[in-house]
């Protein structure tokens, strides 16, 4: 069964399907109305600058997709913590204890992966750009 992902472009507004992503995974693509860039991720289409995306460096690229989404992801931290009181506590065996918020996320709490898979995961995804089977609209 092919489970599909609506999405709505958060420049033009123009609703799409895509294939569902697989859980985590980043995709960064055109709107097929407006050609302008989003990236989709946790099943929210996020607008990206053009202008950086296409004419920035590599570097520049890197940091405003991190910039998206670590924004969009402190505001589901946040909304964690002022809506749901409900929220199912971590197992209470200490492992997790007391951690520091590292800085502007330059750091990730734990790395399951080398900092040079992780360049390798960047540039390998930022190159699929152009590629139109990477972002593809189905309805
Ligand atoms: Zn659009």
């Amino acid at each position: 069964m092919i489970a599909l992902l609506k999405i709505q472009c958060p420049h033009c507004g123009s609703a799409g399907q895509i294939l569902m992503p697989p859980p985590g995974a980043i995709i960064i693509g055109p709107c097929p109305e407006c050609s302008k860039l989003v990236a989709i991720f946790a099943g929210e289409a996020l607008p990206l600058d053009d202008d950086i995306m296409n004419n920035g460096a590599m570097k520049d690229k890197y940091e405003h997709v991190m910039q998206i989404l670590s924004a969009y992801l402190e505001e589901q931290v946040r909304q964690c913590f002022t809506q749901a009181q409900d929220v199912p506590a971590v197992d209470d065996d200490g492992r997790e204890g007391r951690r520091e918020r590292p800085d502007k996320g330059k750091e990730r709490p734990e790395r399951l992966i080398t900092d040079d898979e992780f360049d390798h995961f960047i540039q390998k995804e930022l190159g699929n750009l152009d590629d139109p089977e990477f972002f593809e609209r189905l309805g």
